[in-house]
């Protein structure tokens, strides 16, 4: 049943939303429409945190949407959701929906949602249409119902809905609650409130039926526990349990994406070791899975914890770790030794840490697709550990406008904290390219070897 909280009996206050979301808000209300925030905004100030986006729901159609904000876009294919572009923020404002699966529409506007990796190649992009299109027949048997056409298809567009209808087909309890702009209260159709005094991440309905319709949530529920201190209710835990050797059919640059997200929250190293644990890493990894259950030289792969550790610290302090840093950091070791094979093997240096990288996402593409982009910047993260041996070496100032400079900067930081040198060399590396910045080595001689490394 429908709850209504009143607003002297929570905590969220205007001053505490975006002044651009307030604006897009009040608007709707001004000419007649129903305006709610809702979603990861919502939750996340009823918990005195700082939200990361803010997401409206309105009646208002999107061409109606389309009409009345000159700042607005509207993207996606078949899901269109309105864009409204301020200076420096975007307000997503979506049309209620009824049966509108909410993890497709997540899965398309995803691309544009992680501007970092957009979606590149064409490939990718068709093997997300055509897992869309393999879950849509696939929840033509399973799902909830549908509205369908005589011959079978999905009439999904503009298939909007009550407010009610709109929550409902959202996640989880905590991420349904809905602020009224209209008087300042806070709706909550399906028991969020409670849920979110008590710490907990539960499913809205049947998890085994949510987490089929969409196994990606499964990723979330870990995400959401892990980023807010949330234990997940026993249910919805089982039902994780049961299923997730089913993550696979969610497609593999979706899974990307999402494990991103989760490793890249600020508490990558406990959600590790949760997802090894409750066997949802298996399935995304199977091959570094089955590696890091072989012990080397007795000793089980610690390397895997302190480089995500180290990088829960970056994020921690504020800076950012780029999804190609991550991804060499927590594959580092593995990446190592197969590069080793390849050396064993006869390549030179270079070609062996290119033809392990490359077998790497091949192993990986089945499950969980790293773009290309990132591959390439991987390879380079690796390849300039070699290259930073010699300070500075032939054409050191080439070695500093690399675009992977930083990122393997950071890498070797990461290996001088594991096995600190006599001499840092990442010191070395981050004083010579200030001093590339500031010019400074335009007149002067370049700094050489030791000489320059002892300064
Ligand atoms: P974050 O703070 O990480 O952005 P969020 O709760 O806002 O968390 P989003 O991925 O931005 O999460 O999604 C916004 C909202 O859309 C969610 O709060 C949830 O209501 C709904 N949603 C997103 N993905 C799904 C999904 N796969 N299934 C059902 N509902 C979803
Ligand atoms: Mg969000």
């Amino acid at each position: 049943e429908k709850l209504i909280i009143p607003r002297a009996e929570h905590s969220i206050s205007r001053s505490l939303l975006s002044p651009n979301g307030v604006k897009v808000l009040y608007k709707l209300r001004e000419h007649g429409f129903i305006a709610y925030l809702v979603g990861g905004g919502v939750r996340d100030l009823l918990l005195g945190r700082e939200p990361k986006d803010f997401d409206v729901v309105t009646d208002a159609t999107p061409n109606q949407l389309k009409k009345l904000f000159r700042n607005c876009r509207l993207i996606g294919r078949r899901f269109r959701l309105a864009h409204i572009h301020f200076h420096d923020e975007i307000i997503e404002v979506a049309t209620f929906r009824s049966t509108v699966d909410a993890a497709e529409a997540a899965a398309e506007g995803a691309p544009e949602a992680l501007p970092e990796e957009p979606a590149e190649a064409p490939a990718e992009a068709e093997q997300l249409e055509e897992e869309r299109d393999g879950r849509r027949r696939r929840r033509l048997h399973h799902g909830p119902p549908i509205l369908k056409s005589e011959d079978g298809m999905v009439l999904r567009d503009n298939v909007f809905g009550t407010p009610e209808e709109d929550a409902i087909r959202r996640d989880f309890t905590v991420n349904a609650l809905f602020y009224n702009i209209a008087d300042f209260s806070i709706i909550d159709h399906v028991g969020g409130m409670e849920d979110l005094k008590n710490g907990l991440i539960r499913t809205i309905g049947d998890p085994m039926v949510r987490f089929t319709e969409d196994p990606v949530r499964m990723i979330r529920a870990i995400r959401f526990a892990s980023m807010l201190g949330f234990n997940i209710e026993p249910r919805t835990e089982a039902a994780i349990e049961a299923l997730c050797g089913t993550i696979n059919k969610a497609t593999p640059p979706r899974l990307y994406e999402e494990v991103l997200k989760l490793l890249l929250m600020g508490a990558g190293e406990r959600t590790y070791q949760m997802m090894r644990h409750n066997g949802l890493f298996e399935p995304l990894f199977p091959h570094f899975d089955a590696w890091l259950s072989r012990e080397s030289d007795c000793y089980p792969h610690v390397r895997v914890s302190k480089a995500l550790e180290w990088v829960d610290e970056q994020l921690g302090q504020g800076n950012p770790v780029t999804p190609s840093l991550l991804i060499a950091l927590m594959f580092g070791e593995y990446l190592e030794e197969k590069v080793a094979q390849f050396r064993d093997g006869g390549l030179p240096p270079q070609q062996a840490t290119d033809a392990a990288v490359a077998a790497f996402a091949g192993e990986l593409a089945p499950t969980v697709s790293v773009p290309n982009r990132a591959i390439v910047a991987v390879r380079d993260i690796l390849n300039m550990q070699q290259r930073f041996q010699k300070t500075p070496g032939r054409n050191g100032r080439g070695v500093v406008a690399r675009p992977a400079f930083h990122d393997a900067l950071q890498y070797l930081r990461f290996m001088e904290q594991l096995t600190p040198p006599k001499r840092s060399l990442a010191d070395w590396w981050e004083r010579f390219a200030a001093q590339q910045s500031e010019g400074v080595v335009e007149a002067a001689p370049e700094p050489r070897g030791e000489a320059a490394a002892g300064e």
